[in-house]
């Protein structure tokens, strides 16, 4: 081998993308003495202009097309932060989602461990531990190791490092083992530490769930089998696990888990944020406390603190939490080799990061399963239309739980014709008198009862009958809700805030009977607090909710029975169990039909679906009363049958027709500013464009520019141009070119989201 000539021979040169934006990445030279330290993945530091800034190595090459390169200041932390297959996962972002490579970089590393310009803890010191009962079980080497620290009782772990000639992995493994603790001054930022978590044994599993768990663990058998040079994974390493609540689905991902933790691989677990509690991370944590398959789990969520962030993020990338359960970021969780990744609740439009990189964790679940040869399972009760769509297109496998694990009956649902109500009783009530009657047979039984409103606030609507005012928000094209408790009106898109009048504000009318129209939560609650005197009544909404534990408290109150009706948002509509509710009212079912979106309908069937099935969870069968002015909608009518694959049936039709996702896919362009007319100008033109980008790649459906459904938001006015295509890849790549061609000027801002989930 030859050895490299030392002046002006070859040198190394490495691509960064660097933390700035800057929509393009840079080559750099690497300094002789950096190269054994510079990878794919290292962070490092770099001249920019007059500057130093941060940087990521996306690639190690021997050439550059460029010339006069600057050389790579320094190299930042140990171990390279982000691994080959994440990389390759920032690539397919980039691309698919049409963002800049550093945008894309942005979001698969926690701040807290992007920014740190150090290496972590560098003087970590290493304690034995006193020790009760039966040592655990260790290696020779782990012996060996532990009888020097014993002996010194603490050190360095540097120090122990050379004394015992080994790694600081192996030293973790007792500190996993409860042998040793590690830590500088300050010790592990456990945001668990305090609670005590009893370990769990598996269930026996019943039939429907024996077949599922097959089913996975088999095709996890497959992908350990295959050898690397062969092709990737095709459909058969996805599966869509369709499940009723309640039934048994999460000791399903617990025993999945646990065969790939055997096979020495990891696993990843999504959960929407509003569902990772406590209770849902212990369950978890208590499966895989102990026993052959014992082992860290990290928790990775929004609420962390930036130092546990960064501590649950090293746990991992150290290889010491072999199981991360976590949000919407977690699906970019270091974890190596991995084995299994698991959606929960895939159907959440939460999966969607709403800002650039506007990514779905649930797709991109699918890819990491694709590229890294893991088995990937949705879960849901109600699935979204594109995840049934591939188990149509025989692209996922399906696995059904059919039955409550605990044969509990599915509740009986009855919808309530709002306009004969009205009729009969000249102006619609908030109860019907059938809902009515079955709350207060509900409350002399001691059952609990829960009511749902996707609405907070009083009203939403201020208007002047005589004069025909209504109350609007200066930024937005909105009408403002009445909050009544604080006497405001409030924007509910950007925060707008004023004090509620008391007479029609237009001084030429000054009208003192000023209406209030459309319901909301707050007005429910004081309609109950009237209609029903002896209830106990609470209300959760994200205004009732001003501090991190009410909304544990509130539902701590519910469970052990100080409240008997909780009337509520969407907050109460999702995961809960609480077994003496035995009664569901929705009290404006039409109130999501009426979005201007095509899936306004999946969503109405997904939010009754759901919070229907907060009723009857214990001994007494469950009832749901859904109002409704639209009772024959079939969103409300397949929900009230529980029948997801005749809603499914029906929809897909519509979609059809329409060429609307999942049969066709969706790229929206907004364009924002605070001029309207610019706008539109500059959309007809993009529109024009859009033409040509059609023409070229066919199959591709331009509509628009037409204002968006919220045309002014925070004093912007929007337009959009909606693309209906069957091949967005190639659609992505025309639109990244598109960006950087097409002038826009600088006071608007065009935004490119595929597969949006919100049309607004
Ligand atoms: P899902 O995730 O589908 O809502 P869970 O996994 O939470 O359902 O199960 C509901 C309840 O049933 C839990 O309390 C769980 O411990 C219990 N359970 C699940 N599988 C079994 C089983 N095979 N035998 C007995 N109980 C089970
Ligand atoms: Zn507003």
């Amino acid at each position: 081998m030859l050895s490299r000539p030392k002046l002006g021979g070859h040198r190394v040169v490495a691509r960064v993308t660097l933390d700035v934006a800057v929509r393009r990445e840079f080559d750099y030279l690497v300094p002789e003495e950096l190269e054994p330290s510079v990878h794919e993945g290292t962070r490092v530091k770099v001249p920019f202009g007059p500057r130093e800034v941060m940087g990521m190595v996306t690639a190690v090459l021997d050439e550059s097309p460029h010339g006069n390169l600057r050389e790579i200041i320094k190299t930042v932390g140990g171990q390279a932060l982000v691994t080959p297959p994440i990389l390759r996962l920032v690539r397919w972002i980039a691309d698919y989602y049409c963002c800049a490579p550093e945008i894309a970089m942005k979001a698969v590393l926690p701040d807290a461990v992007r920014k740190e310009e150090e290496g972590w803890r560098e003087r970590l010191y290493v304690r034995a531990l006193p020790q009760h009962g039966e040592p655990p079980k260790l290696t020779k080497r782990q012996e060996d190791l532990w009888t020097i620290v014993e002996e010194w009782r603490e050190l360095p772990l540097q120090e122990l490092v050379r004394l015992a000639g080994t790694t600081s992995a192996t030293i973790r493994k007792l500190e996993d083992k409860g042998l040793v603790s590690i830590a500088p001054q300050i010790s592990e930022r456990d945001p668990y530490a305090k609670e005590h978590i009893l370990p769990t044994q598996p269930l026996e599993l019943n039939a429907q769930q024996v077949t599922a768990l097959e089913s996975i663990v088999e095709s996890m058998e497959r992908l350990a089998k295959r050898d690397d040079d062969e092709t990737k994974p095709g459909g058969d390493n996805v599966f869509l696990l369709h499940g009723v609540t309640g039934s048994g689905k999460t000791e399903v991902y617990l025993q999945a888990i646990a065969h790939a933790l055997g096979q020495g691989n990891g696993a990843i677990v999504l959960v929407p944020e509003i569902s990772l509690t406590p209770q849902t991370v212990e369950r978890f944590k208590a499966r895989f406390s102990q026993g052959p398959q014992q082992t860290l789990v990290a928790v990775l969520h929004s609420h962390l603190s930036a130092g546990e962030r960064h501590d649950e993020w090293h746990k991992i990338r150290q290889g010491r939490a072999r199981i991360v359960i976590g949000a919407r970021s977690a699906v970019f969780a270091p974890v190596e080799p991995l084995g299994l990744v698991i959606v929960d609740e895939e159907h959440e439009h939460s999966y969607k990061q709403e800002e650039a990189p506007r990514y779905n964790a649930r797709d991109l679940a699918v890819v990491r399963g694709q590229q890294e040869g893991a088995a990937v399972v949705l879960g849901s009760a109600t699935p979204c239309m594109e995840s049934y769509h591939n188990v149509q297109r025989k692209k996922y496998g399906l696995l059904s739980l059919t039955e409550r694990v605990d044969n509990i009956q599915m509740p009986i649902v009855r919808v309530i014709d709002m306009r004969s109500a009205a009729r009969k009783e000249k102006g619609v009530g908030i109860f019907s008198p059938q809902l009515r009657e079955a709350i207060l047979q509900r409350l002399e039984k001691n059952e609990q009862v829960m009511l749902f409103l996707n609405r907070r606030g009083w009203s939403s609507s201020l208007q002047c009958p005589e004069c025909g005012f209504v109350a609007e928000c200066p930024n937005c094209s909105v009408s403002l809700t009445y909050h009544r408790a604080a006497q405001q009106l409030m924007c509910h898109i950007c925060g707008h805030i004023e004090a509620a009048p008391k007479k029609c504000p237009q001084t030429e009318c000054g009208n003192v009977a000023i209406r209030f129209s459309g319901l909301g939560t707050e007005k429910v609650e004081a309609a109950l607090e009237k209609g029903f005197p002896s209830a106990r009544v609470k209300r959760m909404d994200s205004d009732t909710l001003k501090r991190k534990e009410d909304y544990r408290r509130i539902l701590g109150d519910f469970r052990t029975g100080k409240i008997d009706i909780l009337v509520g948002t969407q907050m109460i509509a999702k995961g809960l169990h609480f077994p003496n509710v035995t009664l569901v009212g929705i009290i404006h079912a039409d109130l999501s039909l009426h979005i201007p979106d095509f899936r306004a309908g999946e969503r109405t069937f997904q939010l009754l679906t759901q919070v229907a099935g907060r009723a009857g969870r214990g001994e007494v069968e469950g009832e749901v009363y859904v109002q409704s002015f639209t009772p024959f909608h079939p969103a409300i009518q397949y929900a009230r049958r529980h029948d997801y694959v005749g809603f499914y049936e029906q929809e897909i039709e519509f979609r059809q027709q329409l060429n609307y996702p999942p049969v066709g896919r969706v790229a929206l362009l907004t364009l924002r500013g605070r001029s309207e007319d610019r706008v539109k100008f500059v959309a007809d033109h993009l529109r024009r464009e859009m033409d040509t980008v059609a023409k070229e790649l066919g199959e591709v459906v331009v509509a628009g520019p037409a204002p968006a459904p919220l045309l002014r938001a925070e004093n912007f006015y929007r337009y959009q141009i909606m693309l209906r295509t069957s091949r967005m890849p190639q659609l992505s790549r025309k639109l990244s070119a598109l960006r950087e061609t097409f002038q826009i000027p600088d006071d608007l801002r065009l935004v490119i989201d595929i597969d949006p989930m919100s049309l607004s």
